[in-house]
């Protein structure tokens, strides 16, 4: 028993010592990481109060809030983990037309979200076809043109040329989601899909300009290793955005009977993100547990709201396709109580395109106060 509490002990110790290091914004460690991720839910309160403290260095209390706008849920590929594949004959799709988009875009812009988030499965109209992406870019210029709002692009990988044209467009953020970045279990999540080819489009959006958002998906047979692992490769690739989501088994698909914990380890994965990238933006997805889960994501340290969805525009979510979206709540009149409630408050638009515009020279500035855990 005594050898029991001395080990408590040693393990308090090391995780009051990995939080000062992350005030003090020292590069945690692989190990420091897989310690964090041991965090039971008794000592994670330590550890998101750093998290908070960290977002407000660079954040104070601001808050940017995301559109989302799916506007095609046809798709050529087959991942096991997601509703949208090709194989799941059971799910009635839909492709939206450019005045269909563009006037959900306008309601989304007029409503006050900070950004556009245009994501479509590898549609096979728009990516096997000569014409396929000339209809999407007009769209894309016009929505730009009309709502004056930066636009994160999400159209799975496509080539230079056409990466080139949405740049050219318009397009702010380029997004696609490795979802982990263990080449064995990405294997069997992203079947048929190269590994290296998804990271590599990643680069090259960058590299033409382009914020590029990463993610990552827990509770799909992801270790601390993998998770460890994941932190640091996106920290390494200077992803301005980057985001952790708890799996959602979905029906008739190859993981329908996955077996899910509690969604603690996302809320956790948030916030030692924000440990590693006190700089990044990190979402607070509306997708998996809708508003309800909002106010975690936000303790946890995230900064920006996302998969905010108009009510009456016939539009899914990802990983919970309809939830919260008919009754309006996750629209900015039930989004904007909550943090006010929680003393942060959406950013003015002002402030995000300035974020955009300074990412990714940021001051660092150092930290004060003790941390105890334990
Ligand atoms: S995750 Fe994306 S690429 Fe994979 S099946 Fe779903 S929509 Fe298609």
């Amino acid at each position: 028993m005594q050898g029991q509490e001395a080990e408590n002990d040693m393990q308090n110790l090391k995780l009051a010592e990995i939080l000062e290091k992350a005030k003090a914004e020292s590069m945690l460690s692989h190990e420091d990481i897989l310690r964090l991720l041991e965090t039971t839910e008794d000592q994670f309160g330590c550890v998101a109060q750093v998290a908070r403290e960290l977002r407000e260095k660079y954040f104070q209390n601001k808050i940017f809030l995301y559109g989302f706008l799916y506007f095609s849920t046809f798709c050529k590929n087959d991942c096991t983990f997601c509703l949208y594949r090709k194989s799941n004959h059971s799910y009635r799709r839909y492709r939206k037309d450019r005045a269909e988009i563009i006037a959900a875009a306008r309601a989304l812009a007029d409503s006050g979200v900070h950004l556009l988030d245009l994501t479509m499965g590898e549609d096979p109209l728009y990516h096997n076809t000569p014409q396929g992406f000339n209809e999407l870019l007009q769209t894309v210029r016009e929505i730009k043109r009309e709502t004056q709002t930066p636009v994160m692009l999400s159209p799975g990988i496509v080539s230079p040329d056409v990466l080139q044209k949405f740049k050219a467009a318009g397009v702010d953020w380029y997004a696609c989601y490795q979802e982990t970045h263990n080449r064995t279990l990405y294997n069997r999540l992203r079947i048929g899909q190269s590994y290296d080819e998804r990271m590599g489009q990643k680069s090259l959006a960058k590299a033409m300009g382009y914020l590029i958002e990463e993610g990552i998906l827990t509770g799909v047979g992801d270790t601390h290793e993998d998770i460890a692992a994941s932190i640091l490769t996106m920290k390494r690739m200077e992803a301005a955005q980057v985001r952790v989501m708890s799996f959602v088994p979905q029906e008739n698909t190859p993981l329908a009977g996955w077996k899910t914990g509690s969604h603690f380890r996302e809320l956790l994965i948030i916030a030692i993100m924000r440990l590693v990238m006190p700089d990044r933006l990190i979402p607070a997805s509306l997708d998996v547990d809708g508003l309800r889960g909002l106010e975690q994501r936000l303790n946890s340290g995230a900064n920006v709201v996302t998969s905010i969805i108009p009510p009456a525009a016939g539009l899914a979510g990802v990983s919970q396709s309809s939830r919260d979206i008919a009754d309006g709540n996750r629209s900015l009149e039930k989004i904007i109580p909550i943090l006010n409630r929680m003393h942060l408050e959406p950013a003015t638009r002002l402030e995000y395109q300035a974020w955009l515009e300074s990412w990714p020279a940021h001051p660092a500035c150092s930290a004060k106060g003790a941390v105890q855990c334990g």
